[in-house]
């Protein structure tokens, strides 16, 4: 099979319609959607017993690596619709030093960061953007707290759309240059990320943009729903016990969770699924905040801060479905602080040679502390999501340095 099979055949499609994930309500595919009536996310429905039938694991495996090879279960129809940037299979890496000090089985880091624009947002926006292709959509718009700016400003770029992004004031520097190279309008703004959303919102009938936001179209979440697919192939079909995900706007955990379900469907899984856990920083918790108190919506979280961007997202449109996957699984929500972040990120850059993002340094956080609180075990098998490189971020300044002109104390250095 050539190396670029996946981008250059047709493939059975097996999309039957999108539903309200709240109300169930049933609304035909091939046509544009944002949010449902009910104002919920719109999911995906697939011909599953049609998949079962078409798909094998070995063809499946036959192809060529990355989140195209899941055609079957993805929503594009026509092949020239595919937007693609190279999107690589994501490896598992492991943290032997992490293990050996806690005394636990190997955690494996499935490291995201490798993805075009350096963030698994380009598993989303993919998807996002061929949609907006198949269905005749020429501007976009979306908040971003970075990452998710710098991945629609690429592939609506190679697709030929235009794209405005609103970012947080705060947003680092690298992210908001990024987006702009990358052939995006981009503005900063006076507040959070929600803030930005209301924007894109109010500006959607006079500014005539489609709104690409986390959930508030019906395709990000098929694109990361590949990370649970990917995953399962990745580990012989056999899913591990437990798995710890950042979460913002959480469309990774419910894609993930909606990824098992179709797998168990179409009979390329059996048994028990992983428990899933929601991770966040103690300065912006609002899932966990609900998962402790059992409600079904989260309320705002007012003053939220944390330095990892990716999850300060104050209020989620589909918390709900976090809140589902992470009860329906047997998981929990947990919250570490920014200095158990930033240690944690360190450590693991210092001692398993390993440079997770911010967010990514939150999960291996989260687990030690699991581990001592005893919602793990340390035999249970853990991945834990790394879902940007950690060059993307601000990294300490160093100070040291070497006059070659003067004597050098070599036994020193
Ligand atoms: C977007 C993002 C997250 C949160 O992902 P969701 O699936 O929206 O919850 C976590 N980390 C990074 C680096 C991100 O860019």
């Amino acid at each position: 099979m050539s190396f670029d099979a996946n981008l250059a055949t047709e493939r059975p499609t097996f999309v039957t319609h999108l539903e309200c994930a709240y109300t169930g309500k049933a609304y035909p595919a091939d046509t544009v959607h944002n949010l449902s009536e009910a104002g919920k996310p719109l999911l995906v429905r697939y011909d599953l017993d049609g998949v079962r039938r078409t798909l094998t694991k070995d063809a499946l495996s036959a192809r060529p690596s990355g989140l195209w090879r899941y055609r079957e279960l993805l929503p594009v129809r026509r092949t020239a619709n595919i937007v693609s940037l190279g999107e690589v299979e994501t490896p598992l890496v492991s943290l032997p030093a992490l293990a050996k000090r806690l005394g636990a089985a190997p955690a494996l880091v499935k490291d995201e960061g490798r993805l075009p624009t350096g963030s698994f947002k380009a598993r989303g926006l993919a998807l996002a953007v061929a949609m907006a292709k198949e269905l005749g959509i020429s501007r976009v718009a979306m908040p971003t707290n970075g990452n998710a700016g710098a991945a629609l400003a690429a592939y609506a770029s190679r697709a030929g759309i235009r794209s405005t992004i609103f970012c947080p004031a705060d947003t680092p520097e690298v992210n908001v240059s990024e987006i702009e190279l990358q052939g995006a309008t981009v503005y900063r703004v006076n507040g959070l990320i929600d803030d930005c959303g209301k924007i894109v919102g109010a500006g959607k009938t006079e500014a005539g943009w489609f709104d690409v936001s986390t959930l508030k179209e019906p395709y990000r979440i098929e694109g990361k729903k590949t990370m649970g697919l990917e995953l399962a192939e990745q580990l012989g079909w056999k899913l591990p016990d437990v798995i710890f995900y950042p979460t913002g706007g959480g469309t990774g955990l419910i894609g993930m969770w909606k990824a098992f379900a179709e797998l168990r469907e179409i009979g390329f899984i059996t048994g028990k699924l992983p428990r899933m856990v929601a991770v966040q920083a103690s300065g912006c918790a609002p899932m966990v905040e609900a998962w402790k108190t059992g409600v079904e919506h989260a309320p705002r979280w007012e003053n939220a801060h944390t330095f990892a961007a990716g999850i300060r997202v104050p209020q989620a449109v589909g918390d709900f479905l976090i809140l589902r996957a992470v009860r329906e699984s047997g998981g929990f929500a947990i919250a570490v602080d920014d200095d158990a972040i930033r240690a944690a990120l360190d450590r693991t850059a210092k001692d398993d040679g390993l440079l997770l993002c911010p967010e990514g340094a939150a999960t291996v956080a989260a687990y030690e502390q699991a581990l001592a609180d005893g919602l793990v075990s340390a035999a249970e098998r853990v991945v834990l999501f790394n879902c940007a490189s950690g060059l993307k971020y601000p990294l300490p300044p160093v100070t040291r340095s070497l006059d070659r002109l003067a004597p050098i104390d070599y036994a020193s250095l």
